[in-house]
């Protein structure tokens, strides 16, 4: 984004937010290759962490719920800190790192969550445009391989490692699935994103109506919104609030809440988190109040 807006004179104020989910031997790694991008690309750097928004680092949460479940907390939390640290630096925009790989495992997942919400959306490179913080994936088209080979051609600082709670996640089911049929079909990834755009919702198809958390603001289509939930339920030893499906209240789950990045790797490359958590930022809001509202959160 950078080198492009420097080339073609976007006139863009570039500055790079990345999220601490508190995962030793993963994102403090990664968090030193963002601190080089800092210095090497010159750009403000924000660093948000799960422990100062959530009380939780997701270590804290893994060691209370197992390894279960984990992707839908992280990808939850991640999700709301990644519009709160965008709201903090007064940020127009949010860009973030979601390659080709990321939006056909999405697409996939959505289909066999059948979430027809997320379905209709989750390919879009731009969401959220009427609200205060569009959402952009510029590198939605980019194959994973492609941004790796890049990052190494040009000696850029990156990291590349997968998260130690990745191999419980949903989403690198998804991943196994879509990189076998990559082998039988080449197109496959490519086929996925484009299955994506083309699906439509019916119009009478009932959506969620979002409205605000009644205890911290954030969007929700419920009273509470997920990250609440889940903090609860870890608060009060119910973690299966939040999770676990229910009539009244539809699960927070690895795609809903994100999946997080399902890999869990990290590859410096996108959303200066690394990680490219392709699910977790996924939900959008198209309530311009509710947006607002959120800009007024405390932090
Ligand atoms: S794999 Fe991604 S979403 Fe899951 S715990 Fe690790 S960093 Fe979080
Ligand atoms: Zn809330």
């Amino acid at each position: 984004m950078k080198t492009l807006n420097e080339r073609h004179d976007y006139g863009l104020d570039l500055q790079l937010l990345s999220i601490d989910e508190g995962i030793k031997g993963y994102r403090d790694d990664s968090l030193l290759a963002v601190e080089k991008n800092r210095v090497e690309y010159g750009l403000p750097l924000t660093i948000l962490s799960y422990q100062d928004l959530y009380g939780w680092t997701m270590d804290d949460i893994v060691a209370k719920i197992g390894k279960k479940n984990n992707c839908t907390f992280c990808g939850v939390f991640r999700r709301q800190a990644l519009d709160r640290g965008a709201f903090k630096i007064g940020a127009t925009k949010l860009v973030t790192g979601h390659n080709a790989d990321d939006m056909a495992e999405t697409v996939l997942m959505n289909v066999l969550r059948g979430d027809i919400a997320r379905l209709e959306r989750c390919t879009n490179i731009v969401t959220g445009e009427e609200g205060d913080l569009p959402r952009a994936k510029p590198l939605k088209y980019c194959f994973e391989r492609d941004i790796v080979m890049y990052a190494r051609t040009n000696q850029l600082e990156y990291f590349y490692t997968e998260c130690i709670y990745a191999p419980n996640a949903y989403r690198g089911y998804a991943r196994k699935y879509v990189r076998d049929l990559e082998k039988v079909h080449p197109k496959a990834i490519l086929d996925l994103i484009r299955s994506g755009e083309k699906l439509a919702v019916r119009k009478e198809v009932e959506m969620p109506t979002l409205k605000t958390c009644e205890r911290c603001g954030y969007m929700t289509s419920q009273k509470l919104c997920k990250a609440c939930l889940l903090i609860e339920g870890l608060n009060t030893g119910n973690t299966d609030l939040g999770v676990r499906k229910t009539k009244k209240t539809r699960v927070t789950d690895e795609q809903q809440g994100g999946g997080g990045c399902g890999s869990g790797r990290s590859n410096g490359t996108g959303n200066g988190n690394g990680c490219a958590c392709a699910g977790a930022e996924d939900e959008e809001t198209e309530n311009e109040e509710v947006r607002k509202k959120i800009r007024d959160l405390q932090f």
